[in-house]
């Protein structure tokens, strides 16, 4: 009988959103932007050339470019591809004591598939009643700390007042904040950067900048921070973000109208759309992000979710204790917003 099974590293992945290959639906179960990308950033993808050569390995341009937008050191900042790479990478990098690292037991929840995958222990503090972190559940020992802010699925977020208060009492461990939904009405912690050398702020432009498809994410961090983490990446895998990533993130970051624009516009969708869902008795926290979390007593929320695919509309749902009745919904344009309020009314009726 062979036994190289034995040898197996066994994990159970995550599970991403559904990708349905059907046309003609709406989609809101992924959290990507309804709008396209800056026309700045379509007009350079025609451009692209010399796909043959391999690209720059420290994705230089990019890196620079991240660094004038938030007006930091370019060793300050890492990229990756999509901010679950950054992430990845940095679990790998500071997560290594033996104490248990420390997220909410309401969270992404792809960190908990990382730390079993890298043999990390953790742990994961109860958000309270109305899906907000206790600051004092993270004052204790531990091994790290990495929470969103805005947090997901909740969709709440924290003051940066409340960031640094963590990072405060937490000053002998690295401390993750993942920014992935913050421009869209979070407040960022960036700035406690250059105060704090254990602070890594995760970002990606996957949401906020309609890029999900190209794989762009990034870290801010002290340049301590950077080196340690450049320093697992290199030794990993070197070549990571293509040459039209890096080309077209750079393009995505000159044209700030546009970015303002299009995050202004969802935002709007999302305010409208939460105040008619709450006069059809949903409950739904105040959204920091381009979702919302929203649950109803009369229906439950794995229902809507089966007849809302049978309509040919996607949201997600999440089979896990606490949220088993809750639904995170992407905010679409209006137009896509108005027909699953159509769909919510004919199924309330
Ligand atoms: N963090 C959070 C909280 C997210 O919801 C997501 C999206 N799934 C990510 C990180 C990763 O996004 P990306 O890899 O596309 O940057």
């Amino acid at each position: 009988m062979s036994t190289w099974e034995d040898n197996v590293r066994r994990v159970v992945p995550y599970v991403p959103g559904e990708q349905p290959k059907i046309s003609g639906i709406i989609k809101l179960n992924t959290n990507e932007n309804p709008y396209p990308p800056s026309p700045m950033v379509v007009r350079k993808q025609m451009e692209l050339n010399n796909l043959r050569l391999y690209p720059d390995d420290k994705a230089a341009v990019l890196v620079e470019a991240l660094a004038d937008y938030h007006k930091v050191d370019s060793d300050q900042v890492f990229v990756g591809v999509g901010s679950d790479d950054v992430l990845a990478m940095a679990f790998m990098t500071f997560f290594n004591s033996d104490k248990e690292i420390l997220f909410p037991d309401i969270t992404y929840s792809f960190y908990d598939v990382w730390a079993k995958l890298l043999d990390i222990p953790y742990r994961q503090p109860a958000l309270d009643e109305n899906f907000r972190l206790v600051k004092e559940d993270y004052y204790g020992e531990n091994g790290g700390i990495v929470f969103p802010n805005p947090n997901a699925p909740t969709s709440i977020s924290e003051p940066v007042s409340f960031v640094e208060d963590i990072v405060g009492h937490n000053k002998d461990v690295v401390v993750i904040v993942d920014e992935a939904y913050v421009d869209f009405g979070g407040e960022s912690a960036l700035s406690l950067t250059d105060k704090y050398d254990n602070l890594l702020v995760v970002r990606t432009f996957s949401k906020s900048r309609s890029m999900a498809g190209l794989r762009i994410g990034y870290a801010i961090g002290s340049k301590k921070l950077i080196k340690y983490m450049n320093d697992v990446k290199f030794s990993y895998n070197s070549y990571t973000m293509n040459m039209p990533s890096q080309i077209l993130g750079t393009e995505s970051l000159k044209d700030d109208e546009y970015f303002q624009e299009t995050v202004n516009k969802v935002i709007e969708t999302r305010e409208w759309f939460r105040e008619e869902i709450l006069k059809l008795g949903f409950e739904c926290p105040k959204s920091s992000t381009n979702f919302l979390f929203m649950t109803h007593n009369n229906i439950a929320a794995g229902e809507i979710f089966e007849k809302a695919k049978a309509n040919k509309i996607y949201v997600r749902y999440f089979n896990r204790p606490r949220i088993d009745n809750y639904l995170r919904v992407t905010i679409g344009t209006r137009e896509e917003m108005e027909i699953f309020l159509g769909f919510l009314k004919s199924l309330l009726v």
